[in-house]
């Protein structure tokens, strides 16, 4: 049995008709461009995350461009970020003008360690990013002094102590790239905040900086997302809980499956429910049990290779291998197997006796 790392296809032939229909309703309404469709997946997502105010854009890698913009960032602000995240993020501080400052991260969730990031944090550092990896949840209580801001672009609908992420920080980026929990059919993105001056910001800041039309209050650009999109996601959003959950089960499983495996696991911080965005395991025989799987017909995927702090276009920041040891040990080791609520238990158990079979273990 062949298993596939993502199912897209399945994803829409499960809410065609629903889907269908909003493509074609926007369609014939004629109008493509922050309209009724925005404005209505923004109310439903907010409603969703349990927050005030949500500001859809372009992209995940604006949002949190945006979100540090509209918190007050300004040039020379330094922005902590954790060293295992993927390129998007740090390259999103500098779209917003900051400087990197990286950290580590805690061996056992891979998000943020705290205690890195107090010794890595400086006289100008002002923002933390919290990056709810792999749909887990990062540690958004123990930084004081500093903006929070959450990437949550893989953590749709995580709570910690019953409130979803995105709702912590003074402001929260989504994407909804396709393969997200949430995920458009193309690029999309958005920005959660309580703040109501946070969120005037973000409307200005993501169409030219306009305050009304052709009045730029303030330096922007257009980061919008558009009608068919958000009509799209207004139509995923009521399937976002059940799949959510499916994400969980099927975790669960993997996790019983491997337990007495010599495989590294993610652990969840106490209070935290994941949303299972990826199900990443560690091996130093990560390249190995990568080709055993494919050669089974399992596809799997490494998120992600290289720390941020190594990779070419971020030479600058002067910081060097050693720096980060948890995050350089993740990345060579770490390994995605296939988790997505359209992975039938079958799937599921070839995954398993296929990573056991590579052990030498019956399944
Ligand atoms: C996907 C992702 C992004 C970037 O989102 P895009 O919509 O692709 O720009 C940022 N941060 C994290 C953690 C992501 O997974």
């Amino acid at each position: 049995m062949s298993v596939a790392f993502a199912a897209l296809d399945a994803d829409y032939q499960g809410k065609k008709e629903r889907i269908d229909a909003a493509v074609a309703r926007v369609l014939a309404r004629g109008w493509f461009i922050l309209g009724e469709e925005v404005a209505a997946f923004e109310a439903a997502f907010a409603g969703f995350l349990g927050v005030a105010h949500v500001v859809a854009c372009a992209n995940g890698t604006e949002a949190i461009a945006l979100a540090l913009l509209a918190a007050g960032a300004e040039p020379g602000d330094e922005v902590l970020l954790p060293a295992n995240a993927c390129v998007p993020v740090i390259a999103a501080v500098r779209l917003a003008g900051a400087q990197p400052r990286l950290c580590d991260v805690d061996p056992g969730t891979l998000t943020l360690d705290p205690a890195s990031a107090a010794r890595e944090r400086t006289a100008a550092t002002r923002f933390v990013l919290a990056v709810h990896l792999y749909g887990g949840v990062a540690d958004v209580e123990t930084l004081d002094g500093l903006t929070l801001i959450e990437d949550c672009a893989q953590s749709h609908g995580a709570t910690f102590r019953g409130r979803s992420t995105g709702g912590f920080g003074r402001a929260a980026a989504f994407s909804f790239y396709p393969t997200k929990n949430l995920g458009a059919y193309g690029d999309g993105g958005a920005v959660a905040t309580d703040d109501a001056r946070v969120a005037e910001r973000l409307r200005q800041l993501r169409q030219y900086g306009w305050s009304r039309r052709d009045h730029a209050e303030r330096e922007g650009w257009n980061s919008r997302l558009d009608e068919l999109q958000a009509a799209i996601l207004s139509a995923k959003l009521p399937f976002l809980a059940a799949e959510n959950e499916r994400r969980r089960e099927l975790a669960a499983r993997y996790d019983a499956a491997f337990a007495d495996l010599p495989l590294r696991l993610l652990a969840t911080r106490e209070g935290a429910v994941p949303v299972r965005h990826l199900y990443p395991v560690r091996t130093e025989q990560r390249d190995a049990l990568r080709a055993h799987l494919a050669a089974c017909g399992v596809e799997t995927a490494v998120h992600y290779p290289t720390p941020l702090h190594l990779q070419p276009a971020y030479a600058f920041l002067g910081r060097v291998r050693g720096d980060f040891p948890v995050s350089e040990a993740a990345c060579d080791t770490v390994l995605s197997l296939p988790l997505h609520p359209a992975l039938s238990g079958d799937q599921a158990e070839a995954v398993i006796a296929a990573v056991r079979g590579f052990f030498g273990e019956q399944p």
